[in-house]
């Protein structure tokens, strides 16, 4: 039979290798888990501390502009009546601008755009007509405005409240207005950039046409930055947050409020990778604090794997071994301590009894003749080993039924069985214990006298003769045997010629007549006796 050999894994490897897995994978779950749950909660928290901290802004600046308004409303008001008083146009334009310190510069223009009084004066625009976009605008307009951002006539880059002059008549009269510079110190970027930048995020003010009123970076301001918050917000949405991918394609977290009176939005941004980025030492963290449990779990799982796989592991060692004699009490020793185990344990000795008693039965049916239960050759073989070695000498006898062939041949083989049946079982009978009785074949026997001398054999021989010769058989009356006898010790020959020489013997006899003892003599001489 082909055996393959193939190295198999044991058991408690097997477990082990589980374990690790299991763990591995449920370690590498919680990690994934936790990075997603953090990620998620750094998004939605960034979103909505930015949006917070934009509507604050906004509200600030919102405040800011109503109160900028009153004030400039106040004063045209109080100027209807002063247009030509050059002196009180001056002193009102320096009140607005030093008393509250909102405008950067203050200026009082006639119907025609003609300026009547600027604050401060150094400016030195008195006297001109003033032609930007935005004085055009307030000229136009004729109402409260806050104009988009633009170069002044003073060559910065600003924006004007304005509110016009009415005469108590009611006919326009011109404005007053106030300037808020972008770029230079201002109250506005005062405010914004006291806290422009806070833990990565940064700070932008645009106005309804996305252009830059105010950034950390005075250069962005005046540019126009389109995709700042993305999507034009929705006319009442007042703020609001969103994860906008930029025009260069980085991903940011935007909060954005809007200032409703001067139209501007206000917009809190903080790139998402800045926001993230604590999440790598939070998940090392995690991970650190698992390590040591994981590796406890598996000390563990490698234990119960030594405790699971001992019993199995004991009894496959066994399981090659079971003809091994002490086997069982062996298998009986281990420690089967759960279902299965002790059940292959006791189907293994339930095995070992079965195999056993069969090997047992074996052997006999190998070394016994099964017609007579006498020692077959085989058997006796083995006996012969064992005076071999012990060097037990003993005395042969070789018997042979007389004319058995008669019997077959008057009587049939079943009657030639019978006759062969009971001649074994007289030899038995008249044997003792520590003799051997043997069927060597056929109706020839051997019975073997363990240290018998001559004269006990010879005796022993004639009485066996005797005993045959007186038998009364069923059918087929009486019989007699013819017996050869020789003697063997360790000293004087070899095994088959103590044999040998018995069969020589019994041949004697045969010639001699039958129904008699011959005795080989140790110089071969051959001695009859009936
Ligand atoms: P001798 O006196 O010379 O021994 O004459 P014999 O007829 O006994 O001659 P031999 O020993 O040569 O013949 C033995 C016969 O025994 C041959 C065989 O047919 C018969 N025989 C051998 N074994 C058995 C057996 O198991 N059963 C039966 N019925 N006959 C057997
Ligand atoms: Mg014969
Ligand atoms: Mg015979």
């Amino acid at each position: 039979m082909l055996r393959r050999k193939r190295l198999k894994m044991d058991l408690r490897t097997l477990i082990t290798l589980l374990a690790i897995a299991s763990i591995v994978i449920t370690l590498a779950n919680s990690l994934y888990a936790s990075w997603r749950v953090q990620r998620d909660v750094l998004i939605a928290n960034t979103l909505e501390s930015n949006r917070v901290y934009a509507t604050k802004l906004a509200s600030t600046t919102e405040m800011f502009f109503q109160l900028a308004q009153s004030q400039l409303g106040y004063s045209a008001k109080m100027l209807s009546g002063e247009m030509d008083n050059e002196q009180a146009l001056q002193a009102e334009v320096d009140r607005l601008r030093l008393q509250t310190n909102s405008f950067n510069s203050v200026v009082v223009a006639d119907a025609s755009g003609w300026v009547r009084a600027i604050s401060p004066e150094s400016l030195r625009l008195k006297g001109i007509q003033l032609s930007t976009p935005m004085s055009e605008q307030a000229l136009s307009q004729r109402k409260p405005l806050i104009s988009r951002p633009n170069i002044s006539a003073a060559r910065n880059l600003v924006v004007l409240v304005s509110t016009p002059v009415w005469s108590k008549t009611g006919s326009y009269l011109g404005f007053v207005g106030g300037t808020i510079y972008l770029k230079k110190k201002s109250i506005v970027n005062e405010m914004l950039g006291e806290q422009f930048y806070r833990d990565g995020s940064s700070l932008y003010v645009v106005d309804d046409n996305d252009r830059v009123l105010y950034h950390q970076n005075g250069k962005l301001i005046g540019e126009k930055l389109p995709s700042i918050i993305g999507d034009r917000i929705a006319p009442g949405d007042l703020n609001g947050s969103r994860e906008i991918d930029q025009a260069d394609g980085e991903s940011t977290l935007v909060g954005y409020a809007t200032v409703p009176t001067p139209g501007w939005t206000i917009v809190a941004i903080k790139p998402t990778q800045t926001t993230l980025a604590p999440l790598s030492s939070l998940l090392l963290k995690v991970l650190q604090h698992s390590i040591p449990f994981a590796l406890l779990t598996l000390l563990c799982a490698w234990i119960l794997a030594r405790l699971i796989a001992l019993p199995l592991w004991q009894l496959a060692r066994k399981a090659s071994n079971m003809d091994a004699p002490g086997v069982s009490k062996e298998i009986n020793g281990i420690r089967a301590w759960y279902y299965e185990a002790s059940q292959i344990k006791r189907a293994m000795l339930t095995g070992i009894g079965m195999l056993q008693d069969k090997i047992g039965r074996l052997k006999f049916e190998v070394q016994t003749d099964p017609m007579t239960s006498l020692l077959n050759r085989r058997g006796l073989n083995m006996v012969l080993e064992y005076f071999n070695a012990t060097r037990q000498p003993f005395a042969v006898l070789a018997l042979d039924i007389d004319h058995f062939k008669r019997v077959n041949d008057t009587w049939g083989h079943d009657i030639g069985d019978s006759v062969i049946k009971s001649v074994a079982q007289q030899l038995a009978k008249s044997s003792r214990q520590t003799d051997v009785v043997c069927r060597n074949g056929g109706e020839e026997f051997l019975i073997i006298l363990p240290g018998a001398d001559r004269a006990r054999a010879v005796d022993i021989a004639e009485r066996v003769r005797e005993n045959i010769a007186q038998l009364t058989l069923e059918t087929i009356g009486h019989i007699s045997i013819s017996i050869g006898v020789a003697f063997w010790s360790a000293d004087e020959m070899p095994l088959e010629r103590a044999f040998k020489l018995a069969d020589d013997a019994l041949y004697q006899a045969k010639n001699a007549g039958r129904n008699c003892v011959v005795t080989s003599q140790p110089e071969a001489r051959l001695a009859v006796q009936h």
